[in-house]
Formats: structure tokens, C-alpha cells, sequence
């Protein structure tokens, strides 16, 4: 035998495996269609049913696919199809979910009479999709889903990343590794637009020396569609192909770029695909070249000047900000911005000066701001919480010089958050068992939350513990995979499992580690904090999640320090730093934790929406009297730092508002959470929970924002914009042809005397009349094309003078075309003041003062 074998033995030089390429495709049986086209609308990420299909077919698949049901249905086998088909529970769920779905489409077919495009430079609606980085994502993307809930027939475009917005890694000391990862288009639930021959829809738009194409996507949520500029495409150069590489990555030039294909590019898509929208929601300045775009495109279709193309843009388009620092609104330095834009000025009529204007609120800024052009381009401007409006009219005030800042005409809607998407299911049934079957389509009823007093304590106890318990599920196996990875030591590991604790108080903490949301704030007493976590009796866990932009070393380094906090002995399983916070992170978090934790620094938090998901879901809402808590915030129903500021020195505010935090946690929150009675209950934790749902939670939903944005906004302006193109543009053209007079006598307007009878040495008695007469030569202008006002303000020593009164003039024609105004002032307050004289043109047409900002002080 021995021998025998040795003849075999030979060297395999040339046996490698060969592999040929074959692909197979799943096969999904006909009868299992639905489940595709449920794949290819978004529609199922907001309705439980819909998901628990997906998961039903394979759980840990579901969850290996990261809950993407346009991948998973590649991977599963033929012959798990086969079982299902079998199942006849699975296939009546199947077909009662179909139902609905085609059921809700087909209420949704015909589309309201006032259609609204919607801009965005990101759309946070699913994990798959990453074309998000943070709350003003969240934000668009929830806005989409209310809209088809609430059958309002909007569009919306944005940009398609390739490597979307990073997910976060962190090392073994805590370091944040941003891993961008290549997005197959054709395994996330986008879908190529085709013409009518089957060809690739596309656009372009010109830059210097060149054009750029960009093909379009399309994604459905509900009935509502949102187009996805791509501009990675062969005919395209390559450098220009990154332009949609990265959402908020690159340079400024980069983010240039995509601001000409959101806003310029994006108009062209609409054009192209037929949509004809009456209004245009700018979502933050990135969009505002649409203005640019849509004037040219008036003028060029119409044979309109640019005034009078202005007066339709400027009707029909409306602004949101979100940032509250000046710093934070994207602007371009002149010799840029030149260089890709100079071509625009020609289409419109315009030499290059005053075209730059439009992005200026000085002539010598060297730089074109794009919140600047929005708000000259949109009638309606607004803020996102009532103290941020408030914090807005500073920001842009230096585009409305000699009005005072209260005065400016800058509104705000408060963010909201879609419920169907945010609340648990376990609370869903609770609100359908005590609001009526009807809810949530009547969410906007107020009161009908006020039956959560009806429901049992122990009910909602009980509820509360059971969403603890999955995220402290959750997370154990989210991070102890995360760790495993990174190499992390297997007995650190356990221990935490074993630490964390599904029935301690347990408080989140989650957002961008920017430095003004003070991430730090917690740890300014390790002692303390200490002594709070580890109380045997009355145990407290803090759970950490955010990312830190790439480029910000200082938000990094919070993360550092949070993390290797949680490494100490008395902190092991106690403070806890999940990584790579995402939607579905997002989701766990604030269904399971009971208390949500927000530090910012005022008045930086423009709204904040976290917070709010967590109120639908009975999360108490502990932070700073900030962003949307000012509104939101009812005693008994939270937690609040109080709003003013005691210190101008940061570090000294910090630590007076750290101090705070650790006596309300010790002396509120602990105490009410563990103060139970007989049946394990804490009733007036309960109560709080109550107050939270019925006070709080519905003011804060995307339906109440939907209908303050059409209240405040939608429809004064569809209806003004409507009146503006009727009869071929007629009142266009006159406002237009009146602000062009004005503007051309303005500065030659002089005034020819001022008198204030009695009112020498310009002390004045309460209780008597003093006649002001005042002689103004409009030079043309006829008396009533005109208000003279008289402003008093207080004499403080604030920087911005309060005003105390506003008087208006009778006018009356004396001589020639000098204008006699009169008033008769009668002072009612005792005290030392300043007044003014102020003219401005009067026209019953404009929709508020600053839409002509012609001002002059006499
Ligand atoms: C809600 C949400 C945000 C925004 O939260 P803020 O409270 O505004 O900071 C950011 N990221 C994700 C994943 C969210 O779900």
C-alpha cells in the first residue's frame, strides 16, 4: 500500500480555484409581490404592521440588513418564500397591510389644489438612506411623512450622497474613526426616474467652463415624492463627480457646488418632471439659489423684468432658518463666488454689483451669504421655535437697516415630530384605547390627550419598564458587538452587561457633540455624579450617543473624555457611550429612557426635536430653557435650567447650571422615580408622565407644525401669489413699477421743517397735547405713497433701544409737493425717552414693511 500511494504523490502547481461569475436573482413568488412594492415606499418605516412583515420573514436577518427591506429581500432563500406562501397568518398579515397601503395611496391621489416644493440639503427618514447628518434632516424628513399623512401635495428635492454622512466608530481610547461607506444605489429604496423612451431623466446646470449633469432619483414616502440629484456619472469630470460624494464633507467650494445643483439644479428637475408648484419652501439658506434660478426662469418665460419677476418670487417663496449664530450661515467670498456664478447676472438683467447684493447686507462685505439671499428672495421668514424667531431678527437685522429688531417681520414655527414614527407601538395602543380609534388621523384635537388621565398608573408603569427593558436589550447587544470589534477586553465587557440594570433610572443623553450642547456638562463633579450612579437603593444610568463632525477636534475630544469616564471603576456600566447614534438608536433611546437630558448653551439650541420624540413616548424631558422647552416646558411636566443667564462668563454659567443639574437629579428626579408605593409603583413619577402626554406631547407634533407653516405662511402667501400672476402678472408689474419710483426719489427727499408746539427745551407734562407738525418735500411722491411715524423708545442703556410707542402722522398736501404731517402727542408715561422721526413707503400691497425696505430717519 505503502509503496502503491507513493506513485500519487505529485506537486499541485496549477490547481487554484478558478471562480466564474454568476449572479443569481432572488425570485420573489408572485404572490409575494406586495412585499416589493412595500419595500419601495417608505410607508412601512412609520406603520409597525408593515415592519413586523419584514421581520417576520427572518429576524436576525432583519436585523443584519440593518432593517433594510430592499436588501433583505434579495437575500432570503427561495425556500423560505416558499414556507411563507404556506403560512396563511403571514399571508392575511401580508394582504391586510397591502390593503391599507393601497388604501391610503389611493385617498392620496388626488392631490390638493396648492402644491409646495420643499428644499433640503438633507432628509433624515431611514437609516438605509443616508442622506442625513442630524435634527435639521430629522426635521425634512418628518415633514415629508406629515405631509402625506395630511394629504398635502408636496414635493421635495434634495441631494443623492454617494458615501452619504460617516458612520462612527470609536477605538479603544475613544477616539472617533468616521468610516464612509460606499452606497449601492440599488440596494437602498431609491429608484431611477425615466423619460417616456426609458432613457435616465437628467439635468445639468453650467459651471466655469463646463456643465455639470445630474441624473434623478426618486423616493416614496406615502404619497409624497422626494427627488435625489446624483451627480456621480461618467460624462461628468471626474473631480466633479465627488460633488455628491459627501453630505457636509469637502470644502467650501465643494458645498458651493452642491448649493448650485440643490438650488439651481433642482429647479431644472422640477421643470423637467412637470411639477409646477405655487410655493417654494427654502429648508435652511443651502437651497436659496432656487430664487435665482426661478427669476430667470419668469423673466425668460414670461418677458418680465427682474422687479417684477422679484415681486412673484418673493410671494411664493417662504425661509426657514435653523442656525443661530451669524457663523453658521453658509457664505462664499467674493472671488468664489464670482467664478461660478458670473454667468447668472446676464439671465437676469443685472450688472455683477448689484446682483451680489443679493447675498450682502453691506456693500463692503467681501462675502455672498446665502441666508441673505433666501430671506431677499422670500416673503416669509422664520425661525423654528418662538425664542429662536426671536433670536433670528438679530441674526438678519443688518438686512433691515432703521428698523429695530422687534420690529422685523420674521416669524416662527416650531418644530415638531412625526408621531407615527417616533411613538412605541405599546404606547400607540394605549392612545388608540383612550383617544379613540380615530387617533392619531385627529392628533390636532388637543384635547382628546387629555384621556391619558384615564389610563391606569400601573398600565403605564408597566409599559414604561417593558421599553427600558428592550433598549437595555438593545444596547447590550449593540455595543458589546461594537466592543468586540474594536478588541475591547472580554471582562470589561461583562461586567457591564452585568451592570446595566433594566429597572435603575436610567437618563439619555444623545445628539451632535457640538461644544454648545455641553455634552460636558454632566461631569464637572466626578464625586457627586458618582454618589448618584451608585446609590445601592436608588441606581442611576446615564447612556451617551452623538457624533462629532469630522472636522470639529474639540467635540472629538468630548467624546474622549465621555468615553474613558465610563471606563472608571465606579463608572463601569453606569455612564455608557454608545457609538454611532443613528435613527434607529434614536428610536430605542427615547422610547426606553425615562428621563432625556439637554444642556445647551442658551441661546444656541434653535429648537431641538429629541426631546420631543421623547415626550410622545411618556420620556420626561429634563434640560435648559432653550429651543422649543421655553414653549414646551410645564411645571409638573419636567424639568427646567431656568432661561436667563446669570453669568457673561461661560465657565462660571457652567458651573452654576452643573450644580443645578446635580440638585434637581438628587433632590427631584431620583427621589420622585423611586418613591413607590406598594404595587412597585412611583405614582407621582406617573403623573408626571400624564401631565407630559396631555400638556406637552401634541403641541409638538409635525401635524401642529403643518398646520402653523399653512396658517402663518402657505396660504397668506398662495393666495397673494396667485394674485400676483393673475391677468398676465398686472399687479406684479404695478408694485413692481411703484417701488421703482419710490426707489428712484428716495434719497432726494427732504425734510423742510419740524415743529413741536410747547415742547421747549424738550421737557413735556403728562396729561397735555403737544402738535407736531412736520414739512417734508416728497419730490413728486404724493402724500398718501407715504408714512411719516413717530418712534419713542426708552433711554436705557440696553444695545437695543425697546420701543414704547409707535404714532402715526395724518398727512395732508400743503404746498407744491412739500407734504404737511400732523400729530397730536400726548404723553401718558413719565420718564426720560428718545424719539425719531421715520418715513417709509406706504402701499397697501406690500405683506409687511420689510418686504420694501425704503427707510429714511428725519
Ligand atoms: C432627532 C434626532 C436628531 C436631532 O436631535 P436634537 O434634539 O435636535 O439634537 C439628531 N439625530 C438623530 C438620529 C435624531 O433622531
Amino acid at each position: 500500500m505503502k509503496t502503491e500511494g507513493k506513485k500519487y504523490i505529485h506537486w499541485q502547481e496549477n490547481a487554484q480555484p478558478v471562480w466564474k461569475k454568476i449572479v443569481v436573482e432572488s425570485h420573489l413568488p408572485d404572490s409575494l409581490a406586495p412585499l416589493r412594492e412595500l419595500s419601495k415606499n417608505l410607508w412601512w418605516v412609520w406603520n409597525t404592521p408593515a415592519e413586523k412583515l419584514f421581520e417576520y420573514i427572518d429576524k436576525e436577518m432583519w436585523n443584519e440588513c440593518a432593517h433594510n427591506p430592499v436588501v433583505m429581500l434579495d437575500l432570503v432563500s427561495f425556500k423560505r418564500f416558499r414556507e411563507l406562501e404556506n403560512d396563511s397568518r403571514f399571508m392575511a398579515d401580508m394582504n391586510h397591510v397591502y390593503g391599507q397601503f393601497m388604501q391610503y395611496l389611493e385617498e392620496r391621489k388626488d392631490p390638493g389644489n396648492m402644491q409646495i416644493a420643499y428644499f433640503s440639503m438633507e432628509y433624515g427618514l431611514h437609516d438605509s438612506l443616508k442622506i442625513y447628518s442630524g435634527g435639521l434632516g430629522m426635521l425634512a424628513g418628518d415633514y415629508l411623512k406629515e405631509a402625506s399623512d395630511m394629504k398635502v401635495n408636496l414635493v421635495a428635492v434634495g441631494l443623492l450622497y454617494r458615501f452619504g454622512y460617516f458612520k462612527q466608530a470609536l477605538n479603544l481610547h475613544g477616539e472617533q474613526m468616521a468610516n464612509y461607506e460606499f452606497q449601492d444605489f440599488s440596494k437602498i429604496p431609491v429608484q431611477p426616474v425615466l423619460d417616456e423612451k426609458g432613457g435616465w431623466l437628467k439635468i445639468e446646470v453650467d459651471l466655469p467652463g463646463r456643465r455639470l449633469a445630474a441624473r434623478i432619483w426618486q423616493v416614496n414616502i406615502g404619497a409624497i415624492k422626494l427627488y435625489l440629484l446624483d451627480a456621480d456619472l461618467p460624462e461628468n469630470q471626474e473631480q466633479d463627480r465627488h460633488i455628491t460624494h459627501h453630505l457636509y464633507g469637502g470644502d467650501n467650494e465643494n458645498r458651493l457646488k452642491q448649493e448650485i445643483l440643490l438650488g439651481i439644479g433642482g429647479i431644472r428637475a422640477l421643470e423637467k418632471l412637470g411639477h409646477h408648484a405655487d410655493l417654494y419652501h427654502c429648508n435652511e439658506g443651502h437651497a436659496a439659489f432656487i430664487g435665482i434660478e426661478r427669476l430667470a426662469g419668469i423673466m425668460e418665460k414670461h418677458g418680465l423684468n427682474f422687479t417684477e419677476a422679484k415681486e412673484v418670487v418673493r410671494s411664493s417663496t417662504i425661509f426657514t432658518t435653523h442656525t443661530p449664530v451669524p457663523a453658521g450661515h453658509d457664505s462664499f467670498h467674493d472671488n468664489q463666488f464670482k467664478y461660478y456664478m458670473e454667468s447668472f447676472p446676464g439671465r437676469l438683467g443685472l450688472d455683477w454689483e448689484t446682483f451680489s447684493k443679493l447675498g450682502k447686507a453691506k456693500s463692503h462685505e467681501d462675502h455672498f451669504n446665502m441666508s441673505y439671499l433666501a430671506s431677499n428672495l422670500s416673503q416669509g421668514i422664520n425661525g423654528v421655535s418662538k425664542l429662536h424667531g426671536a433670536v433670528s431678527k438679530t441674526v438678519l437685522k443688518e438686512l433691515y437697516q432703521g428698523y429695530l429688531k422687534e420690529e422685523l417681520e420674521i416669524g416662527y414655527v416650531t418644530n415638531g415630530v412625526h408621531y407615527s414614527s417616533w411613538t412605541a407601538q405599546e404606547w400607540k395602543n394605549i392612545h388608540k384605547e383612550y383617544f379613540g380609534e380615530e387617533f392619531p388621523k385627529n392628533q390636532l384635537d388637543f384635547d382628546v390627550w387629555n384621556h391619558i388621565y384615564q389610563a391606569p398608573e400601573e398600565k403605564i408603569w408597566e409599559l414604561r419598564k417593558t421599553l427600558r427593558a428592550k433598549l437595555i436589550n438593545y444596547i447590550k447587544e449593540r455595543f458589546s458587538d461594537s466592543w468586540v470589534k474594536r478588541n475591547e477586553n472580554p471582562k470589561l465587557i461583562t461586567e457591564v452587561k452585568n451592570k446595566l440594570d433594566p429597572n435603575a433610572l436610567t437618563i439619555g443623553f444623545a445628539r451632535r457633540f457640538a461644544t454648545y450642547k455641553r455634552g460636558y456638562l454632566l461631569f464637572r463633579d466626578l464625586d457627586r455624579l458618582s454618589k448618584i450612579v451608585n446609590n445601592p437603593e436608588r441606581p442611576v444610568q446615564f447612556i451617551f450617543a452623538g457624533k462629532a463632525h469630522p472636522a470639529d477636534k474639540a467635540g472629538q475630544d468630548l467624546i474622549k473624555y465621555i468615553v474613558e469616564i465610563s471606563r472608571r471603576p465606579e463608572f463601569v456600566g453606569k455612564i455608557l457611550f454608545i457609538q454611532n447614534y443613528d435613527i434607529n438608536l434614536a428610536k430605542m433611546l427615547l422610547q426606553g429612557v425615562d428621563v432625556w437630558l439637554n444642556t445647551p448653551t442658551r441661546p444656541l439650541e434653535a429648537s431641538g426635536t429629541s426631546g420631543m420624540k421623547g415626550v410622545m413616548n411618556g420620556t420626561l424631558h429634563f434640560s435648559v430653557l432653550d429651543g422649543w422647552w421655553v414653549e414646551g416646558y410645564r411645571k409638573d411636566a419636567g424639568w427646567a435650567l431656568p432661561a436667563e443667564r446669570t453669568y457673561d462668563v461661560q465657565d462660571f454659567q457652567d458651573e452654576l447650571d452643573a450644580e443645578t443639574i446635580y440638585n434637581i437629579l438628587e433632590e427631584e428626579i431620583v427621589e420622585t422615580f423611586y418613591d413607590r408605593n406598594k404595587e412597585g409603583v412611583s405614582a407621582e413619577w406617573v403623573d408626571i408622565i400624564k401631565n407630559t402626554i396631555a400638556q406637552v406631547a401634541p403641541h409638538f407634533t409635525t401635524g401642529r407644525m403643518m398646520q402653523d407653516y399653512h396658517e402663518r405662511y402657505y396660504l397668506p402667501q398662495f393666495e397673494r401669489s396667485r394674485n400676483m400672476v393673475n391677468e398676465n402678472f398686472k399687479w406684479a408689474k404695478e408694485l413692481a413699477a411703484w417701488k421703482l419710483k419710490i426707489s428712484s426719489v428716495w434719497d432726494q427727499i427732504e425734510l423742510k421743517k419740524t415743529e413741536v408746539a410747547d415742547g421747549a427745551h424738550n421737557v413735556m407734562k403728562i396729561g397735555q397735547d403737544y402738535p407736531v407738525r412736520v414739512e417734508v418735500d416728497l419730490k413728486g411722491l404724493s402724500c398718501d405713497e407715504v408714512g411719516l411715524e413717530l418712534v419713542i423708545t426708552e433711554n436705557g442703556t440696553r444695545e437695543e433701544p425697546q420701543i414704547v410707542e409707535i404714532l402715526h402722522f395724518e398727512a395732508d398736501a400743503c404746498e407744491g409737493s412739500v407734504c404737511c404731517f400732523k400729530l397730536n402727542y400726548h404723553p401718558v408715561h413719565p420718564g426720560s425717552f428718545n424719539y425719531g422721526f421715520r418715513l417709509y413707503p406706504k402701499n397697501e400691497g406690500l405683506p409687511h414693511r420689510q418686504d420694501f425696505k425704503y427707510i429714511k430717519w428725519l
